[in-house]
């Protein structure tokens, strides 16, 4: 995105820090540092699409309530500023930004030159409701810092189509109650309305898992096209080249199966869950605070890393399982982690099949004590 001032060009981009002014409540205009989050298109009253900003703010010593304490002042200096979580994002017009600024986040190595630092995280516990602080490091990164900015199309003025493949599986039984089970692959566009998506037509057979296969077995041969579509490719329509890049929204399965895609032990193990490292003895534990303990993508790639070297080095076998079951990670990295996504973030935990199955139980046992006619008004009013 480009802001044109009197006598040159500044260019934003997506995650950069900035300045920028905001109108309060009582009408005073102050200044403060924020990131762009997201650069969206949102159509004006008279029809026309304007590119607008989602940013965040980030808060400076004295702005910390009770958290701004002799200790922090001691350090903060002015250039210490905090990211807070749970707030709403302001959403914005280009021309309130005033400059672009250099923030390091203190997990990260650091810049020659920089404005402001962070090394501290303000969120608030949901269950709670208590504001906490938690360090940097423990932090969902943005898409900007970890999914490679895709290449230019090779003609500068051809059209370009981006994309969101979500891609979901499920086992379906294939004769009444045999067994054996098939699994089934699918994929949709997820740029589709929900009126287009939910169209038996828009459901996109990728492969059938035989039973005893492997989802990555399945899913190898189309894995290079899935890479080839981040960088983006050249695609024909009709008579025009386009460029169209693509990249995983969301991978779905249930339970058992969500967790493996996204590299960790099944449901049952000790850390069992892929959000966070809850322990089994906490999983319905409402006071566990699952945003500090929060599993985080690039802290998961160096716990692969670290399994890694320990087969690396010939440690027994003991060792490794030890460290596999402290972290609930799977054996090996699924198929899945060469791509750009995040594992814990873009593997949602799918709630139907938390409650499908107890409401299906419900409405039987709930119908079970009508009569007939019961029955029939229950319909009726159902
Ligand atoms: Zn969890």
């Amino acid at each position: 995105m480009k802001s044109i001032l009197p006598f040159f060009i500044v260019q934003y981009t997506l995650g950069g820090w900035v300045t920028f002014n905001f109108k309060e409540a009582n009408d005073t205009i102050t200044e403060h540092v924020g990131r762009i989050e997201a650069i969206i298109q949102c159509e004006t009253q008279d029809g026309r699409l304007e590119n607008t900003l989602k940013l965040s703010r980030l808060l400076f010593v004295n702005e910390l309530g009770n958290f701004n304490s002799a200790d922090r002042r001691s350090w903060a200096n002015n250039k210490e500023l905090w990211m807070v979580e749970e707030e709403p994002l302001y959403t914005v017009l280009p021309n309130v930004i005033n400059t672009s600024v250099v923030v390091w986040l203190e997990n990260q190595s650091q810049p020659n030159h920089f404005d402001y630092r962070v090394r501290e995280i303000l969120y608030q516990n949901f269950v709670t409701h208590q504001w906490r602080i938690r360090p940097i490091i423990q932090r969902h990164l943005h898409p900007s810092e970890f999914v490679p900015f895709p290449n230019s199309p090779p003609i500068q003025d051809m059209r370009q189509f981006k994309f969101m493949l979500d891609i979901y599986l499920d086992d379906f039984g294939t004769f009444r109650t045999v067994y054996h089970s098939l699994g089934g692959i699918y994929m949709q566009l997820g740029n589709m309305p929900f009126e287009l998506r939910k169209r038996l037509k828009n459901h996109l057979i990728i492969g059938l898992v035989p039973f005893g296969g492997k989802f990555d077995d399945v899913m190898r041969p189309l894995l290079h096209e899935l890479r080839d579509l981040e960088k983006g490719v050249v695609m024909t329509i009709g008579e025009e080249n386009v460029w169209v890049v693509a990249g995983i929204g969301l991978v779905t399965a249930d339970l058992p199966q969500g967790n493996s895609l996204a590299d960790i032990k099944q449901q049952g193990a000790s850390h069992g869950c892929r959000m966070c490292m809850a322990p089994r003895n906490q999983l319905t534990d409402n006071t566990y605070d699952t945003i500090n303990n929060a599993r985080f993508h690039h802290i998961t790639e160096q716990l692969f890393e670290q399994l890694q070297t320990l087969i690396n080095q010939n440690a027994s076998q003991t060792i490794i399982n030890t460290f596999q079951v402290e972290y609930g990670l799977c054996s090996k990295l699924g198929i899945l982690s060469s791509l750009s996504c995040d594992r814990h973030l873009q593997t949602p935990q799918d709630a139907y099949y938390a409650f499908g199955d107890k409401v299906q139980k419900l409405i039987d046992s709930t119908l079970s004590l009508f009569n007939n006619s019961g029955k029939e008004i229950f319909l009726k009013y159902w």
